[in-house]
């Protein structure tokens, strides 16, 4: 039976935009990191503690915020000292290469690295290509051992898979071996890194790769 391409006219005209923006990125040095979790991850509590980290070593950090509404997390990465945007995309369950255009405008042109804090969703964020350098999953130890089974492309996508909230795994009946070499089978060459941003277990490995 064919089958309908109904994603593709969309996708392509993101695609295209996401390119002009990797050039853009590349040309201004900045590293671009594409965040993607379910929501509930950790996701924002994962970058403020990652930015306090990397301000000892001054690296100019700027953090692109996603959510359907609200301006929470951005006023909560705004407290770390890093320049913080919020995008609401009123409904829309991902963002795209348009939404992070727009938001560029409001950086100083110093910025080195920059966070894009995608809508919390594993489904659709990692089909759009917002032109960043790598993709990084967050997966919670609470989310259940299941989820790289069910939802493969954003962890075929990406780069780094950071597990969160281990702190928590005392607590769980979960099959974490099994979660892991679901993950390997599905990306052999993604690096994963568990960690806790709450006690801060693990969290040096992470900075480490940040770092290179
Ligand atoms: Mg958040
Ligand atoms: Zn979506």
């Amino acid at each position: 039976m064919p089958e309908i391409p109904i994603h593709s006219p969309l996708l392509g005209a993101n695609q295209a935009k996401a390119q002009l923006l990797r050039d853009r990125f590349q040309a201004q040095g900045i590293r671009v990191l594409n965040l993607i979790s379910s929501p509930g991850a950790g996701k924002t509590t994962l970058l403020e503690k990652t930015i306090t980290a990397l301000a000892e070593k001054t690296k100019k950090v700027a953090v692109i915020e996603g959510d359907i509404a609200t301006a929470r997390d951005a006023e909560r990465i705004a407290k770390t000292g890093a320049a913080a945007v919020q995008i609401n995309t009123h409904g829309a369950c991902h963002l795209d290469a348009g939404m992070i255009e727009k938001a560029l405008g409001a950086f100083e042109e110093d910025v080195e690295l920059l966070f894009i804090e995608n809508v919390g969703n594993l489904v659709c964020p990692a089909e759009f290509d917002l032109g960043e350098e790598a993709k990084v999953a967050i997966l919670s130890v609470t989310e259940g051992a299941d989820k790289p089974a069910k939802y493969p492309l954003v962890f075929l996508q990406s780069r780094v898979v950071i597990i969160s909230k281990i702190d928590l795994l005392p607590h769980l009946d979960l099959d974490y071996d099994a979660m892991i070499q679901d993950i390997r089978s599905i990306n052999p060459s993604i690096e994963i890194f568990p960690l806790s941003a709450k006690t801060g277990e693990g969290m040096d490995a992470w900075l480490d790769w940040l770092r290179k």
